[in-house]
């Protein structure tokens, strides 16, 4: 039995265990995932889970269930000897191990890149797992329930005032989605208007969603202006101590939520703890068919895709160049190393990754998006249906893609199923307090302890 150990169940981990669990042959290999996370994250569900359009439990594809006949490890690998073929395991009780390997797969994705700004790492929040997704949607609703029993002043403003740092793709997103449930959510609330609400989106460069050309991206900014966002371009965040944000061009306010999506940085297992090769960026260097190193210098029975690796992009005229790190290159090159796997056990033909962008699709709140392919833009509710359609299509297994239909429809129906749900954070405080009222705010240290 040969061992193939695959460092990460993301987008790329998952669909190369997937590919290979319906390649090989009984008792050929054992697939070993291992990942701190029991379940894969659909990433791009997460701007609509923070606008509790999509339920967050959907946003995470079970390993375990869908990956049946892999051996699934809670934990995460801190270091990649590969002159040894050994990982070593963190899991999540107990000590370190080492895990040999006779194949490697190297899917472990990017970090969110942070910068020592005073203030961030106290005050901000990112969007890169579904518990961040959760809690800017219940901190939203409850700051929202705050201020409508406050009189207007500066403790209402803080509560209403939102600023997302990163004009990027995921940054758009949530700010667009975040800002259209805040909106519909006025409905409900007779003491709030919209001029209450403060929504800032603060980028550092001239425009935002480099992803699409200039003017659809001038389009987006303009149509967020147009719902009372105010985005700030060429600005960077200066500080936030204590939620007040300090802007580079010389705004000032209090912030009672602050989103971090400035962006990627690689991970920290592929740049410094493996004695692979890895690039300037601290991604690992692949061939075209994925396999580690190069082409002079090839690393026999490792390979690697997605956020992680510099992928040569064959389908570029640039010389030079690298995939971009998204999903659809990710579970692509993920389906790609399971097919090249399969071929280097059964010695069968190697093939390189190549893949043809399909375009650019953003969602920018419920009923708003943008779409570009090429000279093509699609703008609005035509676009936001495309994200909507490709998603549901995109997201692994048919009880997925149901399960997600099943609560948009609902919604089309209903309305959005909403309520803050923020003290699931702490689940024993009613009990303490029935317990012991004098004791009440003990239970907040202890939620961290109990099982
Ligand atoms: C909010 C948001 C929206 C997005 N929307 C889109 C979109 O609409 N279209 C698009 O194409 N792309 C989108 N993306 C980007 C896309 O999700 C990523 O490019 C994609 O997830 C990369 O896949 P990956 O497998 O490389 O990494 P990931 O999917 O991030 O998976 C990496 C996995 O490795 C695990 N891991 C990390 N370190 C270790 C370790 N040391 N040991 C073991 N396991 C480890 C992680 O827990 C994770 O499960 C979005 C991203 C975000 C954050």
């Amino acid at each position: 039995m040969r061992e193939i150990v695959i460092v990460g169940g993301g987008y790329a981990g998952f669909y190369t265990a997937w590919g290979l669990g319906k390649r090989l042959r009984a008792g050929e290999a054992r697939v070993t995932v291992v990942d701190p996370r029991p379940y894969m994250t659909y990433q791009p569900f997460l701007p609509e889970v923070t606008a509790g359009s999509v339920e967050a439990r959907h946003a995470a594809v079970s390993l375990r269930r869908h990956l049946r006949s892999t051996r699934l490890i809670a934990g995460s690998v801190i270091e990649i000897r590969n002159a040894d073929r050994t990982a070593t395991v963190r899991p999540a009780n107990g000590d370190d191990y080492e895990l040999r390997y006779d194949i490697l797969v190297v899917t472990a994705g990017a970090v969110t890149r942070t910068f020592p700004i005073p203030g961030l790492a106290q005050q901000a929040i990112g969007l890169k797992h579904v518990e961040e997704a959760v809690a800017i949607r219940d901190r939203l609703m409850t700051a929202l329930d705050q201020a409508a029993s406050l009189p207007p002043g500066a403790e209402r403003r803080r509560l209403l005032t939102v600023t997302f740092v990163g004009g990027g793709f995921s940054g758009v997103e949530g700010f667009g989605e975040l800002l259209s449930l805040a909106t519909a959510m006025l409905k409900s609330y007779p003491e709030l208007s919209i001029d209450d609400l403060s929504f800032h989106l603060v980028e550092a460069r001239g425009r935002i969603l480099p992803e699409v050309n200039d003017k659809p991206g001038a389009w987006v900014v303009r149509s967020l202006e147009r719902r009372g966002a105010h985005i700030h371009l060429n600005t960077q965040l200066v500080s936030v101590e204590d939620g007040h944000v300090v802007l580079s061009n010389g705004e000032e306010f209090d912030s009672a939520l602050i989103v971090w999506t400035a962006g990627n940085a690689s991970n920290p297992v592929v740049h410094n703890h493996t004695d692979l090769l890895v690039d300037e960026r601290g991604l690992l260097v692949v061939r075209p068919d994925l396999r580690a190193g190069t082409d002079s210098e090839p690393v026999p029975d490792v390979w690697a895709a997605g956020d992680d690796a510099a992928v040569p992009d064959l389908a570029s005229s640039v010389p030079e160049a690298r995939t971009v790190p998204n999903a659809q290159h990710a579970v692509r090159q993920g389906r790609r190393l399971a097919k090249n796997i399969a071929a280097s056990l059964h010695g069968g033909r190697i093939r390189n990754y190549r893949h043809s962008s399909l375009g650019v699709v953003a969602t920018l709140g419920l009923g708003r998006g943008i779409f570009q392919y090429k000279s093509i833009v699609i703008k609005g509710l035509p676009a936001w249906l495309m994200h909507r359609g490709y998603h549901v299509l995109a997201v692994p297994s048919w009880e997925r893609k149901i399960r997600v239909l099943t609560v948009w429809l609902t919604a089309a129906v209903f309305g959005r199923d909403l309520v803050s749900l923020a003290s699931v954070q702490h689940p024993r405080d009613a009990f303490v307090t029935s317990a012991n009222p004098e004791r009440s705010g003990e239970s907040r240290a202890s939620d961290h302890a109990a099982p």
